[in-house]
């Protein structure tokens, strides 16, 4: 086993036992960037001199016996989170020299444990895709097979994993963005409850919508990940103030009696055959292990599509009209007047989607448009809320497949934004719930693509949905499969 293949707990207890130091372990991580990045694409920045010197920072601090489980261990960023003194683009040309006065806290948080940032991980650009292909910086590429898209938008983070490019990552979940790429890089994907953990200093996309959580290489990391970022922030009025469960107690290996819930809605004709194939396997495997299964209905399900690209588009539309030219990023050359600077920055700085983005919310928000659109995806997010609240009075957890097919091919859905958005078809309604869910590897296609499975829990439901996944994981060998990389 390298340096690189090891999960957080591994590479703590080597980092306690003085076995191995957190510089040594660094610059493993950032010689096997160096030697597979050009092919995968996962980072946007590499961060070697801040990274060594806070290896070297945190050596000392094991050296003196103040250590915790994130002390010393190579971590990456979506570059969708605010680092103070390293450049964060979003993926996007209009950010793409922007330095960041502060941290978002979520990062503080991990960084005051003494976890070591290694770079900032690729996307789409400003959240808004599910392949990566949005990203002004170039597609990343799927370590299992680098014909085929990572998923998106957090794709880089996946790919960093499915890589072994970093120990763990965070990425940011609107409508799938951790969950997916999770799936279609066969790593674990963890979306908290909406208010979980602060959105400070996280590039806004959609506000309602949008969580950060980890893309890890198994559930305990999830586990501890979540752990160090979740709580309540004074920064973020959308932050939730009840305690912080120790998530790693969740995992006891125990689903004796678990409710477990198939909503007939997503088990549909247009499922892929494999897809459907682990699937059974795994209800198999949950069956085996004492869960109990009843079908469900999640009726609003046919509408979250929609739904979701009124709000999403009408919050974007918004979020996004601080990019002026005036106070972030970039700035048109010689503009005649306020007006043309506006209009230029953004045509420049601006990606099609973002743009199309943009135009689709604004639509949507305009007078004589609203009530029939963005007022009425709001009573319908309401419908698939209830859905979702009456589904939790029967099971416990929800159990789906996280995408309807494996990774698709790079360039396959660039020219068809309806199939692009189709992909998150069983992510978005979690969302739109404001819900948790959890991503884990339950299969391989005939290509040799991972398969994806999601457990959905109740609102600040995680430490169910992690003892179960991590149940299933202990069942299972899928998350020990190693990309060809
Ligand atoms: N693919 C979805 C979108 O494009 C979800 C993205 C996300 O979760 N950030 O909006």
């Amino acid at each position: 086993m390298e340096i690189f293949d090891f999960t957080i707990h591994e590479l703590h207890d080597r980092l306690k036992k003085k076995e191995l130091s957190s510089v040594e372990a660094t610059r493993a991580m950032l010689a096997r960037i160096e030697a597979i990045d050009a092919t995968v694409n996962a980072f946007i920045t590499v961060t070697p001199e801040e990274a060594l010197a806070s290896a070297a920072e945190a050596d000392s601090r094991i050296a003196r016996g103040e250590m915790d489980l994130l002390t010393g261990i190579p971590i990456a960023l979506k570059d969708i989170f605010l680092t103070k003194g390293v450049r964060t683009t979003c993926a996007s040309r209009i950010l793409e020299n922007f330095v960041p006065p502060y941290d978002a806290t979520s990062w503080l948080k991990l960084k005051e444990r003494g976890a070591v940032l290694v770079g900032k991980l690729n996307q789409d650009e400003f959240a808004m895709g599910s392949s990566c292909e949005s990203s002004a910086f170039g597609p990343s590429r799927n370590p299992w097979n680098t014909e085929f898209t990572p998923g998106g938008s957090s794709g880089g983070s996946a790919a960093c994993i499915a890589a072994r490019q970093a120990i763990a990552t965070l990425g940011t979940d609107t409508g799938g963005s951790i969950r997916q790429p999770a799936a279609h890089c066969g790593c674990v994907g963890l979306k908290p409850t909406y208010g979980r953990v602060s959105r400070y200093g996280v590039i806004a996309y959609a506000s309602s919508l949008d969580q950060v959580g980890p893309v890890t290489r198994d559930v305990r990391d999830a586990a501890i990940m979540l752990g160090a970022i979740a709580g309540h922030d004074p920064m973020d009025s959308t932050s939730v103030n009840r305690p912080v469960p120790d998530y790693t107690r969740s995992l006891t290996g125990e689903v004796k009696g678990l409710k477990v819930g198939l909503p007939k809605e997503y088990f549909i004709d247009g499922l892929d055959p494999e897809v459907q194939q682990a699937m059974e396997l795994a209800i198999e495997t949950y069956r085996g292990m004492g869960a109990e299964f009843v079908e469900i209905s999640l009726p609003h399900t046919d509408y979250a599509v929609a739904c979701y690209y009124l709000i999403a588009t009408a919050e974007a539309s918004s979020n996004l009209a601080r990019y002026d030219g005036v106070r972030f990023g970039h700035r048109c050359q010689d503009p005649q007047g306020l007006l043309e600077m506006y209009r230029r920055s953004r045509a420049e700085g601006f990606g099609t989607e973002v743009k199309r983005r943009i135009m689709l919310g604004t639509y949507a928000l305009s007078s004589g448009y609203y009530d029939a659109y963005y007022l009425k995806a709001q009573k319908v997010r309401t419908l698939i809320m209830q859905d979702f609240l009456k589904a939790f009075e029967s099971v416990d957890v929800i159990l789906t497949p996280v995408t309807p097919t494996p990774a698709f091919r790079l360039g396959e859905k660039c020219n068809d934004p309806l199939q692009m958005y189709l992909s998150d078809i069983f992510t978005i309604p979690t969302n739109l719930a404001g819900t948790c869910g959890i991503s884990v590897p339950a299969g391989m296609s005939s290509d040799g693509l991972p398969i994806g499975l999601q457990l959905i829990g109740r609102p600040f439901g995680e430490e169910e949905i992690i003892r179960a996944a991590h149940a299933f994981e202990q069942a299972t060998t899928w998350h020990q499969q190693k990309a060809p990389l």
